[in-house]
């Protein structure tokens, strides 16, 4: 029997559109992975055990693709992890959804999440803890921790994510696959539950850089449903796959980017792969983002902000889980929410309200125009920045869960980007002991930024670089696998 686990994709499809093997065996054989691997990574909400024939000839032959369950699909129970909305059936679906079930798509399932895409670790999800399959005592990363594990475990091929700060790229960084969020805008939000709307960008976990690119290009586009969405073309040149070298591309490492508290082994990686890139013809050139400390302190403003905004629907009247009748809506909202979303209500309430807007949610708001200047002049000079994606790799299970401040530490290096609504990829590049006395290998992601629409130098590069390094990444295979 064919072993699709070990084919991207963009394989499986050829595979089955040429006739080696049917849209049936494919599934079937997923769905069994699903079963055996699934009870030890608990990566699944929800589990599809029919396919849906799809047309053999349309772009996805319709070979299964796991479902972030912040993504609204008809009928289909979807639940973003929360108590708030455990029986919820979304009444039709989100754009992205549409467009996927138009290039012959079929949803294998619902992946597990931390509560409403708030967390960096999976553990806020009120459903289940899904593990890392590198070393299942460890996380997966988050928020996307279903979609991260299912594909680093072979149990889909590909699966949908959303990153608001990044919970694409550190749950691919932390279970060695590709990330991919796309500048904001691109990816329409419609139908995806808001976690802080400024920030909300859809994207994809796949093994391969062309699988990502693939399912941009089949994601991508204007959305009348998403005030924001973006007009421009979102068409890559198909030649980027044939480029076998970096000559003239130049890359910008942030000097603010390398600061202490960067496990030593990430950084061993990381400067591994610079080598890379420079053998590869790239010139690497310092840049300076000098706003970057403030980050964090922003995306915390902000992001709660429009979180405790966009929950507030949640009352157990027109939304969400209902205590007895529905009269006491704290108290539907105090069963319905877990801890980290009530945290996030309270900060954000607390920065919107009068007296404390223009401290806080204002000014936050004005530092950052100056983060999104920094990278703008930086690009001026540069073509694609480079950082690594998380300062460690997965840490264990429990080990941060009671401290928020340590955990909201870790989407250091993400959030500016989120902030400034760049593209960005995360692509494994080596793996690592732990610090903390673990025995087994875990992978390190270098974190790839382009400039505002500025995909197909985002693919191009880390194409380039996943060629060149495939052998090395490929001999490693996780515990779960
Ligand atoms: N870890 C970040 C947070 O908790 C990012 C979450 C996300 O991108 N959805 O806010």
């Amino acid at each position: 029997m064919t072993e699709f686990k070990n084919f991207s994709l963009k394989e499986i499809i050829a595979m089955i559109q040429s006739g080696k093997t049917t849209q049936k065996e494919v599934y079937e054989y997923f769905l069994t992975r699903i079963k055996n691997l699934d009870p030890q990574l608990e990566a699944f909400n929800l589990i599809h055990e029919t396919a849906s024939e799809q047309d053999v000839h349309s772009p996805l032959a319709g070979v299964p693709i796991g479902v972030k369950d912040v993504f609204s699909e008809i009928g289909i129970k979807t639940t973003a992890a929360s108590k708030m909305l455990a029986s919820y059936k979304p009444p039709y679906d989100a754009t992205i959804i549409s467009c996927l079930k138009e290039a012959g798509f079929s949803s294998i399932g619902k992946l597990n999440m931390d509560e409403f895409a708030m967390g960096g670790s999976g553990e806020n999800s009120a459903m289940r803890i899904t593990r890392n399959p590198w070393d299942t005592e460890r996380i997966p990363g988050g928020s996307s921790s279903g979609s991260a594990s299912a594909v680093a475990s072979g149990m889909v091929p590909a699966a949908l994510g959303t990153d608001t700060g990044g919970s694409i790229r550190q749950p691919a960084s932390m279970c060695g696959i590709v990330g991919f969020k796309s500048t904001y805008g691109r990816n329409s939000r419609k139908g995806v539950i808001s976690m802080a709307s400024s920030l909300d960008t859809p994207g994809t976990f796949t093994k391969t850089v062309e699988d990502a690119a693939f399912l941009y290009e089949i994601m991508a586009g204007y959305d009348a449903g998403d005030s924001m969405s973006l007009q421009e073309p979102t068409a890559i040149n198909p030649a980027i796959w044939d480029k076998k070298d970096l000559k003239w591309i130049k890359i910008g490492i942030p000097k603010e980017y390398f600061i202490e508290g960067i496990e030593k082994g990430v950084q061993k990686e990381i400067d591994g792969a610079i080598n890379t890139l420079r053998e590869l013809g790239a010139e690497i050139k310092d840049v300076s983002l000098p706003h970057t400390e403030y980050g964090l302190a922003v995306y915390y403003i902000v992001m709660p902000a429009e979180v405790s905004t966009n929950l507030s629907r949640y009352d157990g009247i027109r939304f969400g889980h209902t205590h007895g009748g529905g009269a006491d809506i704290a108290m539907s909202r105090s069963e319905g929410f877990g801890k980290e979303a009530q945290r996030r209500i309270m900060l954000g309430s607390f920065v919107l309200s009068s007296g404390f807007y223009d401290a806080y949610y204002r000014r936050a708001s004005l530092v950052r125009e100056l983060i999104k200047d920094d990278f703008k002049k930086a690009f001026e000079e540069v073509d694609i920045i480079i950082t690594p994606t998380a300062p460690s790799v997965a840490w264990k299970i429990g080990e941060k869960v009671d401290d928020p401040l340590k955990m909201y530490l870790s989407d250091i290096f993400t959030v500016n980007g989120s902030l400034a609504w760049l593209p960005g990829l995360s692509l494994p590049v080596g793996y690592t002991l732990p610090e903390d006395g673990g025995i087994r290998e875990l992978p390190v992601g270098l974190q790839i930024l382009g400039p505002l629409l500025g995909e197909e130098k985002v693919f191009e590069v880390a194409y380039v670089l996943q060629q060149n390094l495939k052998e090395n990444i490929n001999e490693k295979k996780p515990q779960i696998f």
